[in-house]
Order: C-alpha cells, then sequence, then structure tokens
C-alpha cells in the first residue's frame, strides 16, 4: 500500500491534492521558528502539539530527517468570507480529524510514520500542557509548520496549490515515512 491508496482510503471530501517529496528536499528555517514565537496564531505554548512542547529546530529536523519520504497533501474548507474566523476554526478541526484518521489507518495497516498536522490541538476542553503529559497521545499530531517549515515553500516544492481561490481556506498535513 502507498501514498495513493492512503489518500484514497481516507476518501474525505475536501481533500484537495496531494504529492511526495523526498525528505532531502526539505528546508527547516530558524526565522520559522521566530515566527511561532511571536504566537500570530494564538497556538504558541498552547498544547503538546505546537512549539516550544515539539522540540527545538534541530529536533525537529531529527525527526523529519529519519524518514525518506514526505506525503504533502491539502484540504479546502468553504467560508462565508474571508473574515469567517468560526468557518476557518471549524475547517481546522475537521481537517485535524481528518488528519487523525489517517494516522490510525496507518499505524493499523503497520507502516512506520508519523503525521504532521495543522497548528494547535483543541482535542481537550483544557489542555494538560505544560503541566501533566498529553491525555491523548496517539491522536497528538505535531504541527507541520511548527517543524520550522515554510509551507508555501513546501507547496512549491511539492507542487500543490498554497491558496484555492476565494472564501476558502487551505490547511496544510503532511506524511511522514
Ligand atoms: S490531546 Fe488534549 S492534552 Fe493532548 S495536546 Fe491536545 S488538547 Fe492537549
Amino acid at each position: 500500500m502507498g501514498a495513493e491508496d492512503w489518500i484514497s482510503q481516507i476518501a474525505d471530501k475536501n481533500l484537495r491534492e496531494w504529492s511526495v517529496i523526498p525528505t532531502s528536499a526539505l528546508v527547516f528555517a530558524q526565522e520559522v521558528r521566530e515566527l511561532c514565537s511571536k504566537n500570530q496564531c494564538g497556538a504558541y505554548g498552547t498544547s503538546w502539539a505546537c512549539p516550544p512542547a515539539i522540540g527545538s529546530l534541530e529536533q525537529c529536523r531529527d525527526r523529519c530527517m529519519a524518514y525518506e519520504q514526505m506525503l504533502v497533501f491539502t484540504a479546502v474548507y468553504d467560508l462565508e468570507d474571508s473574515y469567517d474566523i468560526d468557518g476557518m476554526q471549524k475547517g481546522a478541526k475537521q481537517f485535524r480529524k481528518m488528519c487523525i484518521r489517517l494516522h490510525k489507518m496507518l499505524k493499523e495497516n503497520g507502516v512506520d510514520h508519523e503525521v504532521l498536522a495543522n497548528g494547535g490541538c483543541h482535542r481537550c476542553r483544557v489542555c494538560t500542557y505544560p503541566k501533566e503529559p498529553c491525555r491523548f497521545p496517539d491522536e497528538l499530531l505535531p504541527s507541520l509548520e511548527g517543524q520550522g517549515i515554510y509551507v508555501n515553500q513546501l507547496a512549491e516544492r511539492a507542487g500543490v496549490r498554497y491558496i484555492n481561490g476565494a472564501n476558502t481556506v487551505t490547511y496544510f498535513g503532511a506524511v511522514l515515512y
């Protein structure tokens, strides 16, 4: 079973594009981590899925480079307009759930992998971070961007669209394998 089978098994109507690239094509940038720490997305330091909990840039690079390939995939969600924050948050939650389904399916199939998802984790009403370990480690998917990867550059390398038109939001995920 390969990437094409995984995507078809997930069969999610919001899935839009996917592509496989070698991890040797990945670029890890400290600037991305500095942007994370400015917390414009509001997710920095709020869960075990984002920096600083996911480790240093070097640790993230080592995590990714332990695998040979990366399946990059996108899903697109409709918004009422470009200010539709509720729609963006709803799409983000749906996307993360889809990534968890993908992770569980790969695990059931014995694939040595790691899934990287969109930032933040809203699985629990109140996250245990930083006082106690994650309550659901099997559903804890590290942030793709938090690895220090510029997602717009990743999109270009993978040959998938970074944005998908007016009144939509596009989320990126990846499978390292
Ligand atoms: S699953 Fe719960 S405890 Fe774990 S990172 Fe997400 S919100 Fe926090």
